[in-house]
Parts: structure tokens; C-alpha cells; sequence
């Protein structure tokens, strides 16, 4: 069975499935000269799919894409080459088979899916429902963000699954270590000042300011309040906004007017989405002085280089001494199989304690890819001194946990190998 038999909507729901099924955080579908190419990335990795597209199809799959994301087809026609098109969120339902979840291995989907009516239609050519719509029981609500990227000939869509149950997990479970409690608690009990979770992209950032947010509203009751470009996690505990710079101006909200508007709520905490430019990092800066204690992420690899990041921004060192009190940098490694997981013993020799280790097996198993199965975060934490040049001197600092203790720790706890400690650190 080819992709190119199915129509362009059977192929959107492969597609998806695949990407459930596979655990992925992004579909790329890439056109090239004579087809259109499809990947998918789980554990930070690019997988390529065994079939390719006819670029027609890759086109009817784009335009239903956009006009289901509520874009304009007509106004993206317009956009050249190097355009980047951010569009909203778009739902959709699928139902989930347990034996397709269970049996990762051998099932060829494609003939699955037409054997079986498996994915939730709302009538007969869309499987996209509104949001409005009930969700039955035995079904998940899927998110995806969509961007389309146009090059000289063709283009590329980016399709991220945003993962909005990830809200519930405690910090413990997204793998932060026990032993780690009491600066974690202490950076959320700050008075004021701007916190920055810094990563690459895809390093889960979002995920953890919003659980270390959702832990403060828990703890403390604090009145939390979000600016987000779009919305990426809800969280019935937060007020959250959106950026809108459309529409009757009272119902605008922009990073330059938030201070007058939202400010005035009152709020304890404060998350401004990402910082990507000098403006939005501004704002950031500038809540955390009136008062409050203000998350934002930045992208960078550790905590050294957020700095240089900032004042290679714009942002003056006066700004940061005085606004920035702490700094969260992770990153994701992939995470060991526990089905299939071998002991490490060329490696023993380098671990105090006599404890085992372990390193992937080569083959994997039928519940992993090549011996990983899922990504840990490996995190480095400082808690800088309030308008202080030893900010810049991160290693004397009292409160301070960089990335290699965390990842020893999961080396010791069998859950990342020895070669990634040495080597996969940023
Ligand atoms: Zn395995």
C-alpha cells in the first residue's frame, strides 16, 4: 500500500497516528524536487517515514492543515519564500485502540487503519471537530501547532503534539531529584525578581514553568497570572492570557500595553511566554521590578550562556543585576529502556561505590527505539545574589547545582548511560 493511494484525509490520520503511536513531538513534511518526504522526531531524534508523498497530495494536505487551524489558504498563497506562519492551535479527536498502542513492532497501521474505522469521524470527509464539541469518554483530545514555512519551490510544515496533560505531573515526576527540594523551594519562594527557565527548543521548558508555577499556586494559593503567545498549557489555576493584537482595541492585548492593563490585576506571579527579543525580555524585566516574581523562558543551553544571551540581546548588565534572581537551564537526554536495559561493566570502573550501571542494548525491544525509550531532563539551578557582580562567577555561588551532579545521579539510578554523561551534557 503506497501513501499516494489513499486520499489526502486517510493520510492525515496515518500520519497522526503514527505520531502517537511513535510517542513524537513533531511531523515535518518536507517537499523536495520529485516527492514530499515525512519525519517524524521523538527523544529529540528525526525518524524518517518508509513512504513518500506525491507533492500534489503534500499540497491538499497543507491546505487542510491551514483552513482546519482557521488560516487563510488565500493569504498564505501570498506569502514568499522565506515567510514563517505561525497558526493557531487545531484540535482533533482520535481514539485510542489498545492493541495498537500495545503492539509497537510489527502492525502495519496503514492496513489497519482501513480495515478498522479507527479514528473518530465527525461526519464523512473531516475528522476535525470544533472545540465546543463533547469529548465522549473513551476518547483524547489531540492538540497540534502548526507552522508552514514556504521555500523557493514548495515548503515545509512543522506539526508539534502538544501534550496538555502534562500539566498534572509534580516536579518529582518531570525528574527532578528529591534532594533538590529545598533550592527548588527556594527559588519559588522568592519575593520578586525574574526567574529564567533556558533550553534548546523541544527541551520541555514550557512543561516545567508551568509545573513549577502550578507547585507555587498549590503550596502558597498565589494569584498567577500568564501573557502567552499562543496559550500553550491550560491550567484552570492560572489566569491565562493571550497575545492579541487584533480586534477593537480594548480587547487587545500586546507585551507594550500589559503593563497598564494586566498589571492592574494584581498578580503574584507573572509567566511571559518566551522571551525572543529585546521587547519581550524588556517586559519581563520590567514586572519582575514593580514587584513581582516573573517566569519566562529564554533559549540558551546553561546558565554561563544566559547571560551572554542577554547582553547579546540588548539587555544592559545594570538590568540583569538587578532583576534577575535565578536561572533554570535543561535539556532532555534520551532515556534508557528498562525492558531491555544491559549492565554496563566496562564502564564500572569509573563509579565510586561499586554500584551498577547500564548502557542500551544495541537491538532495543519491542517497547523502545535502538535501547531508549523517552527523554530524561538533566537540569543545572542557580539562585543569583541580588544586584551583585558575582552573578557572573556562577560557580561560587552558594546556591548552585550544576548539570553533571544531576546526571550522575540518573546514571546511578540506571537511567541514562554512562557515554551520555561523559559526553551529552551542554
Ligand atoms: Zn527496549
Amino acid at each position: 500500500m503506497k501513501f499516494n493511494e489513499l486520499d489526502a484525509m486517510e493520510i492525515l490520520k496515518v500520519l497522526f497516528t503514527k505520531m502517537v503511536q511513535y510517542n513524537a513531538t513533531d511531523l515535518y513534511i518536507n517537499t523536495k524536487r520529485r516527492h514530499t518526504e515525512i519525519q517524524y522526531r521523538v527523544d529529540e531524534r528525526i525518524i524518517n517515514d518508509n513512504n513518500v508523498l506525491d507533492n500534489v497530495i503534500a499540497d491538499r494536505l497543507r491546505m487542510i492543515l491551514i483552513q482546519n487551524s482557521g488560516g487563510d489558504i488565500n493569504n498564505v498563497k501570498e506569502v514568499k519564500s522565506k515567510a514563517y506562519i505561525k497558526l493557531p492551535v487545531i484540535n482533533i479527536n482520535l481514539k485510542i485502540q489498545e492493541e495498537l498502542k500495545s503492539d509497537t513492532n510489527t502492525i502495519d497501521i496503514i492496513n489497519i487503519l482501513l480495515k478498522k474505522n479507527f479514528l473518530h469521524k465527525k461526519n464523512k470527509n473531516t475528522f476535525f471537530v470544533d472545540e465546543e464539541e463533547e469529548i465522549k469518554e473513551d476518547e483524547e483530545t489531540f492538540e497540534f501547532r502548526l507552522s508552514v514555512v514556504y521555500k523557493p519551490k514548495g515548503f515545509t510544515i512543522a506539526l508539534r503534539y502538544i501534550r496538555n496533560e502534562l500539566k498534572n505531573f509534580s516536579l518529582e515526576e518531570l525528574g527532578f531529584l528529591k534532594q533538590h527540594e529545598n533550592i527548588i523551594h527556594k527559588i519559588q519562594n522568592l519575593p520578586k525578581g525574574l526567574i529564567l527557565i533556558v533550553g534548546a527548543t523541544g527541551s520541555g521548558k514550557t512543561t516545567t514553568i508551568s509545573t513549577f508555577l502550578n507547585d507555587i499556586h498549590q503550596r502558597t494559593n498565589k494569584r498567577i497570572l500568564t501573557i502567552e503567545d499562543p496559550i500553550e498549557i491550560t491550567n484552570e489555576n492560572f489566569e491565562q492570557f493571550e497575545i492579541n493584537e487584533e480586534g477593537e482595541e480594548e480587547y487587545r492585548i500586546t507585551y507594550s500595553n500589559f503593563k497598564h492593563t494586566l498589571l492592574r490585576q494584581k498578580p503574584d506571579c507573572i509567566l511571559i511566554g518566551e522571551s525572543r527579543d529585546l521587547d519581550t525580555i524588556m517586559t519581563s524585566i520590567s514586572a519582575s521590578l514593580t514587584g513581582h516574581l516573573t517566569f519566562t523562558t529564554l533559549h540558551a543551553n546553561n546558565v554561563k550562556e544566559t547571560i551572554d544571551r542577554l547582553l547579546e540581546i540588548g539587555v544592559e548588565r545594570y538590568q540583569i543585576e538587578t532583576s534577575l534572581r535565578s536561572i533554570i537551564s535543561q535539556q532532555m537526554i534520551p532515556k534508557l529502556c528498562d525492558n531491555c536495559k544491559i549492565e554496563d561493566k566496562e564502564n564500572q570502573k569509573h563509579i565510586e561505590g561499586n554500584k551498577t550501571i547500564y548502557k542500551e542494548s544495541k537491538e532495543g525491544c519491542e517497547k523502545c527505539y535502538k535501547g531508549f525509550n523517552g527523554k530524561e531532563i538533566i537540569y543545572e539551578l542557580a539562585i543569583l545574589k541580588d544586584g551583585s557582580t558575582d552573578n557572573y562567577k556562577i560557580k561560587n555561588l552558594e546556591n548552585y547545582i550544576n548539570k553533571e551532579e544531576v546526571a550522575y545521579e540518573k546514571l546511578l539510578q540506571g537511567k541514562i548511560t554512562y557515554n551520555q554523561y561523559k559526553k551529552d551534557l551542554l
